[in-house]
């Protein structure tokens, strides 16, 4: 991932579209739920319904709080998945009683650590990442809250993990995928986890929207134009069944037929 794509990322947290929309139209203004949790990925102090929200349904484990917080002085913070998603995404696993799981795009972990605190304690999550800096941080976590043992972090590029996966015989054993790595890659991601999700399992797709500028009628960068062509292959894909939703900076769910 480019300096360019990271700090792409960094403004996702404070461009979400739908979140604008929602924001506006609850308050009359153009200030966005994600612009006022940004500061720590999990807060609300600036917007008091976002608060409310947070205050409400948040029941964020020690580990994964004092990873957040250790993540907020990281430079690249905004990369990070917003605490209230990652709850939903736990939650999605839960229910369909997800024992392995993929996160494609590690940073510090948080959300990898969110996985494993949702799987049984059979369950794995095969952990994609290039960068040993980033996801060193996250480790000391995992540990904290006695999960390391259910992450399989592996430290390349995640195609290659992904074909690894399936070149082992592990196609259609898996139960959740969360991708969040580098967008260029993100139909190559998404068909090769197709390949390894069983029917029933979910391909969480993160980003979905890049700030709003998917509504670009003719977008020229990579990422935009990458993102964009997804979203409109999966609107029309038979092999699963879909939801975009306008939590973060859009959320893709894709369920496997
Ligand atoms: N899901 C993470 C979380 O819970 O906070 C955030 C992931 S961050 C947006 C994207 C990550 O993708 C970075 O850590 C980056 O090093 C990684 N990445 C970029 N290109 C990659 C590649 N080809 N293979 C694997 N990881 C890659
Ligand atoms: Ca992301």
């Amino acid at each position: 991932m480019s300096l360019r794509d990271i700090s792409k990322e960094a403004l996702i947290g404070t461009v979400a579209l739908g979140v604008v929309f929602v924001t506006g139209y609850f308050f009359g203004k153009k200030k966005s739920f994600r612009m006022s949790i940004s500061k720590s990925h999990c807060g609300g102090k600036d917007n008091p319904l976002m608060q409310y929200v947070l205050n409400h349904s948040m029941r964020e484990h020690p580990a994964l709080k004092n990873l957040r917080m250790r993540t907020m002085e990281h430079s690249w913070n905004g990369m990070m998945v917003a605490c209230e998603q990652a709850q939903f995404m736990a939650n999605l696993a839960k229910l369909i009683k997800a024992k392995k799981a993929i996160e494609i795009g590690v940073y510090t972990g948080y959300n990898t650590l969110n996985m494993a605190l949702a799987l049984p304690d059979d369950g794995v999550v095969v952990a994609c990442d290039i960068s040993e800096e980033y996801t060193s941080i996250g480790k000391p976590y995992w540990k904290e809250a006695e999960v390391e043992q259910k992450i399989d972090l592996r430290i390349q590029p995640a195609l290659k993990t992904l074909d690894d996966l399936l070149a082992s015989g592990q196609a259609g054993t898996f139960d959740f995928v969360f991708i969040d790595a580098d967008k260029e890659s993100y139909d190559h991601y998404y068909e090769k986890s197709l390949q390894l999700l069983r029917k029933g399992g979910i391909i969480a797709i993160d980003n979905v929207l890049w700030g709003g500028k998917v509504l670009n009628p003719a977008p020229e960068d990579k990422d935009t134009v990458a993102i964009d062509k997804l979203n409109k292959k999966l609107h029309r894909d038979a092999r699963i069944s879909l939801s975009m939703l306008t939590v973060g900076d859009g959320l893709t769910l894709a369920i496997k037929l």
